[in-house]
């Protein structure tokens, strides 16, 4: 069964081809620039060339226009046909209250999307922008949503609930609903296949540690909570984004004369990395500025360890034990020095590297890094969300 996974953001859209159930990858690519100058398509096959070209990309349709005519041309296409594409999975960051599973989409989805996009501004739109434009090109194709926040629909209410006026959480919705859901649940549920035990018996917690960055407590598959909040600020610190800071902050830059809008512009795009190092967002440069002395570089690095180091306590503590630590995405997956540094001293939860076999972990393969005699197992997996959508497209859209 072809499934066409497509992650739709403001100005870009990724797209991926599997070949289900197997999950091989026939065709990927990146659609740049939508809505704005300098449209650019970069389309890839394994073992082939890449193929990239220049184009406006007036709309997510006419992005998605371009990504089915690749994925059918004679000489750059993996299908002969787009009718070969059997569903269509699209990642959603957010699910709201209602949608806690993926779920086939239909007009009342559509119309839910609609009304909580108060709730998600960013990535609310273009998400829908992608699911309409795949509606009016393939009509027909069953269409599956995967929300990055379903995983994390578990959470009881002690977790989820801001110790605020209930009624905000009635009237408002506002309440934590935890990001990065799909990477969550990927490499939870990997990490107890490696293991050989079902997930049901294990205490996990899993660092989704990228560009944005949360924590998970899986308590026998289930999620007692994460990082993340009402939206992906809270936590800890990411590449411009602050994480949790003292909500009085906010209230005190305001009466400083700061615009609401300046206030969250400095909360999402110029704090974090970015922020405290005054280098860049990007960890490998944050890295390379600490290793050569730079001080604010090493304060950044500093800050997310002991960041990490302070949620794996506090999640321990929420379920009681641990048995398996997992580091993912681009940071949790390359970089050892933040591995060893956040496992260093940990050895009261259990948590202790093999030194060397952190050092020497080769890139994009799934690790059990843990020192022999160590109680807790620590991994690194690559995360693989967009598998887990075509996985779950797959299942709904075969029924
Ligand atoms: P996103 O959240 O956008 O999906 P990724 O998961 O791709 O982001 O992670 C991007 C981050 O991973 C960047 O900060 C990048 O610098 C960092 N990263 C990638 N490779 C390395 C590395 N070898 N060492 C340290 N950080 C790395």
């Amino acid at each position: 069964m072809k499934v066409l996974v497509i992650n739709a953001g403001s100005s870009s859209l990724k797209y991926q081809l599997f070949d289900m159930p197997e999950g091989k990858v026939l065709a990927k690519g990146l659609c740049e620039c939508i809505g704005i100058p300098g449209g650019t398509i970069t389309h890839k096959r394994p073992g082939k060339d890449n193929y990239k070209t220049e184009t406006p990309l007036d709309n997510h349709e006419v992005a998605l226009g371009w990504v089915l005519k690749l994925l059918a041309d004679p000489e750059l296409g993996v299908i002969a046909d787009i009718a070969e594409i059997e569903a269509v999975g699209h990642r959603i960051a957010h699910g709201g209250e209602k949608l806690r599973e993926s779920c086939l989409i239909d007009d009342e989805v559509i119309k839910y999307l609609y009304s909580i996009v108060k709730l998600n501004p960013l990535h609310g739109p273009p998400a829908i922008a992608g699911i309409e434009g795949c509606r009016k090109l393939m009509a027909d194709v069953p269409m599956v949503g995967v929300f990055d926040t379903s995983f994390h629909s578990t959470m009881p209410e002690h977790a989820y609930i801001y110790p605020l006026p209930y009624e905000l959480y009635e009237e408002k919705s506002i309440r934590r609903y935890g990001f990065h859901g799909t990477s969550h649940r990927y490499v939870a549920n990997r990490v107890a296949e490696l293991m050989g035990k079902p997930i049901e018996e294990l205490k996990i917690i899993t660092c989704h540690l990228g560009n944005g960055s949360s924590i998970t407590a899986v308590n026998k598959g289930k999620v007692v909570d994460t990082s993340m909040g009402f939206t992906p600020q809270e936590g800890i610190l990411m590449g411009t984004r602050s994480g949790t800071i003292d909500p009085t902050i906010v209230t005190y830059l305001v009466s400083e004369g700061m615009s609401a809008a300046d206030v969250e512009k400095m909360l999402n795009k110029q704090s974090g990395f970015l922020g405290v190092s005054g280098k860049s967002s990007d960890a490998r440069v944050v890295c390379d500025a600490a290793a050569d002395g730079d001080k604010r570089s090493q304060l950044a690095l500093q800050i997310l360890y002991y960041g990490v180091q302070k949620y794996i306590g506090a999640y321990a503590a929420a379920m009681n034990g641990l048995d398996a630590l997992v580091f993912t995405a681009g940071i949790g997956e390359n970089d050892r020095d933040l591995r060893q540094a956040v496992c260093r001293d940990m050895d009261y939860f259990g948590i202790a590297l093999d030194e060397q076999c952190n050092a020497t972990c080769p890139r994009g393969e799934e690790v059990d890094l843990s020192a022999a005699d160590a109680s807790v197992r620590t991994w690194v997996i690559p995360t693989d969300e967009e598998f887990m959508i075509a996985k779950d497209t797959a299942r709904l859209a075969d029924r």
